[in-house]
């Protein structure tokens, strides 16, 4: 198949992870016979420096007409100033905006070679297979925000409408269905409206579409301690923006690093939006020891859902795993031989142009 895929490498670790991506899109490219056009664009704090502006208009017309886009990282200390007039931050915001990326995707397995830096016992992790589906563009952090009384209130409203619930519902159902079809769907109707509104929307479209799927609601609160309790027995997990992004940064530590989680951002029609859960990693940019796998494992998800090539996002989760299986590990997951952002990312590469 033909596809383009922006490449945005952004800031810090970005562009060093974000390179061994590019190699691996070519092997995918030369191993299944794929033409992938790559074409970078400016984000974050570097496009701050060259543009003035963390999304350029061209950075914007470059992920329109791509088939998907894969983020390093945006931000760091430079342009951290509470003062200034623009954050890197504010570029991804937009993007995500104008690509209209509902639900926000993010799975947590663990393998044994990073589980053990996971602060739980390892029979807890066993089995652990998690994919959390976060709406990504309501809720309170979208809702109307403001002060009153000369700053000494301030206020963020929390919306949905049943539109926005429904949508992320039926993403979230239909990647159940090519799992163990089981939902989880979290909230917290005993106190928020919102949360009713959840409830009921997401009963209705289970019982009306979805009658294969088994789903349970489970309040919020609960679900905290659920995920270290017994994080095995959870599969697809749904939620708004504000749960999912508390629970989420829980269920990290569930996986043992940072450097080993994707994240995939979908919406209707558009591109998605892939990235690693990370950040730009200012402490450690530059010096070639980044672990790249939550940025491979990404182009996994980019594969699969902007490109529905299962087959080519296999290859890639196989042979990130392998890498892990034979102890090719950056210095977040190992303190004796630690190889270099380029050595994982080659390695993973070889495996991908070998797959059978
Ligand atoms: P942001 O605000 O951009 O999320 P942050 O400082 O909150 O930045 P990260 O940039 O993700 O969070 O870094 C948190 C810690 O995890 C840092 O010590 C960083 O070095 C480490 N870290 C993050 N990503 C990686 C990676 N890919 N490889 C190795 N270490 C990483
Ligand atoms: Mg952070």
């Amino acid at each position: 198949m033909k596809a383009t895929i922006a490449l945005l490498p952004g800031d810090g670790i970005g562009p060093e992870v974000v390179a061994q991506a590019r190699i691996l899109l070519d092997a995918i490219a030369a191993r299944f016979g794929h033409t992938f056009t790559i074409e970078e664009g400016l984000i974050g704090g570097i496009a701050i420096d060259e543009t003035g502006d963390p999304l350029p208009p061209e950075t914007v017309a470059l992920c329109e007409r791509a088939d998907a886009v894969l983020l390093g990282a945006v931000g760091g200390p430079k342009w951290s100033d509470p003062n200034a007039p623009v954050r890197p931050e504010q570029g991804l915001l937009k993007l995500r905006a104008t690509l209209g990326v509902y639900a926000n995707l993010r799975p947590v397995a663990p393998h044994p070679a990073a589980a053990k830096f996971a602060p739980l016992k390892p029979e807890l992790l066993e089995g652990v297979d998690l994919l959390f589906v976060r709406e990504l563009t309501g809720g309170a952090y979208f809702g109307e925000k403001g002060r009153e009384d000369n700053g000494r209130v301030a206020f963020d409203v929390a919306r949905y409408s049943v539109e926005e619930i429904e949508r992320v519902t039926r993403r979230a159902a239909q990647l159940a269905r090519g799992r163990r079809k089981k939902i989880t769907h979290v909230d917290k109707a005993n106190v928020l409206e919102t949360s009713r509104l959840w409830r009921s929307v997401v009963t209705r479209v289970f019982g009306d579409e979805f009658p294969d799927i088994e789903f349970e609601h489970v309040l919020v609160d609960a679900m905290t301690m659920h995920l270290l309790h017994r994080p095995a027995s959870f599969d697809v997990i749904l939620t708004e923006n504000l749960f999912g992004d508390i629970l989420t940064d829980e269920a990290s530590v569930l996986a043992g690093s940072m450097g080993l989680l994707p994240s995939a951002s979908i919406g209707d029609g558009r591109a998605g939006l892939y990235e690693p859960i990370h950040g730009s990693a200012p402490d450690i940019a530059g010096q070639g020891i980044a672990n790249p796998y939550a940025t491979l494992l990404s182009v996994a998800l980019l594969l699969r859902h902007s490109l529905g090539l299962d087959a080519e996002a296999r290859a890639v989760e196989s042979a990130v795993s392998q890498a892990l299986d034979a102890g090719v590990l950056t210095r977040d997951l190992t303190a004796e031989g630690a190889v270099s952002t380029s050595q994982a990312g080659e390695y993973v590469a070889a495996r991908v142009r070998e797959a059978a």
